[in-house]
């Protein structure tokens, strides 16, 4: 690498995001920085406050404005695999700017045998296979789709999320659980079985962090809702931070 330092934007939200960040603050060269949606009221950022900024950027051309003014020469997009939309919008920008881009996106959890899968595309078609699956489930969806399950009136949650979900907003039938992962096979169990679940609603995020509630449900021979996950835009992709450290040194 020559003596030019190459500025990055980290597209963050994740845990890998902030890892990477760390990761990146020891390699010569590279001036990093994070940036955060906002969504969780205490979001896990990089120690240094200068480090990182948090808020949307207003929409694509505002995310060009950014990339344009702080001459930002790298975006890795290291957003979580449901957040379509920043996802878009990089890929758009880069584009627009003439900018590397690569995406950070953790493989897919796969069936393995003894799981019993209800795979769906979308919360609405979620919403449609659980009546008649079970009386009591387990909502580990976050807050921002809870709304797509309020009108099953015959079905009672247990909403496992971050923060509470934003007043004014319908939410299903039930009880909250505020809880940040990752979390344990065992305390999963202890869920399920305590408040008597009988299936799981979950995205395909994929990771170790919540994959513990997707064994408990196979130990317990309970279904799982699992909702897939939506198209990434075109463009390199890594699964991990080892490799996006190894495509950084390429650059
Ligand atoms: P989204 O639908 O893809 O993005 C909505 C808007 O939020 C974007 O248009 C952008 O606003 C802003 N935004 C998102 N990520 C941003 C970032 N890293 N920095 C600055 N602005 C960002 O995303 P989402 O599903 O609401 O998720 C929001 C954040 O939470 C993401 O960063 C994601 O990594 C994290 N997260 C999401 C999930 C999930 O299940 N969706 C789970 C865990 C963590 P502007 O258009 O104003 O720029």
């Amino acid at each position: 690498m020559s003596n030019y330092c190459k500025k990055i934007l980290i597209l963050g939200g994740t845990a890998e995001a902030t890892a990477l960040y760390d990761r990146v603050q020891t390699m010569a060269n590279i001036e990093a920085i994070a940036s955060f949606a906002g969504r969780t009221q205490q979001p896990v950022t990089p120690k240094d406050p200068a480090a990182f900024r948090i808020g949307g950027f207003g929409g694509v051309q505002g995310l060009i404005d950014y990339l344009k003014q702080q001459k930002i020469d790298i975006l890795i997009d290291v957003t979580h695999p449901f957040a379509a939309q920043i996802s878009d919008h990089a890929a758009i920008a880069a584009n627009e700017c003439g900018i590397k881009r690569l995406m950070v996106v953790r493989p897919a959890w796969e069936k393995v045998p003894g799981d019993n899968w209800v795979e769906v595309d979308s919360h609405s078609q979620a919403t449609m296979v659980l009546s008649g699956l079970a009386e009591r489930v387990f909502l580990t969806i976050g807050r921002q789709e809870l709304s797509a399950y309020a009108e099953l009136k015959d079905i009672w949650f247990l909403m496992r999320m971050i923060d509470p979900p934003q007043p004014n907003l319908p939410i299903p039938r039930g009880e909250l659980l505020l809880q940040r992962g990752p979390f344990s096979v065992i305390d999963e169990l202890s869920i399920l079985r305590e408040y008597q679940l009988g299936a799981i609603v979950s995205k395909n995020s994929g990771g170790d962090a919540t994959y513990a509630k997707i064994v408990a449900a196979r130990e317990l021979k309970l279904p799982v809702v699992m909702v897939q996950r939506p198209p990434i835009p075109m463009g390199e992709t890594v699964a991990d931070i080892e490799s996006a450290i190894a495509w950084l040194h390429q650059q």
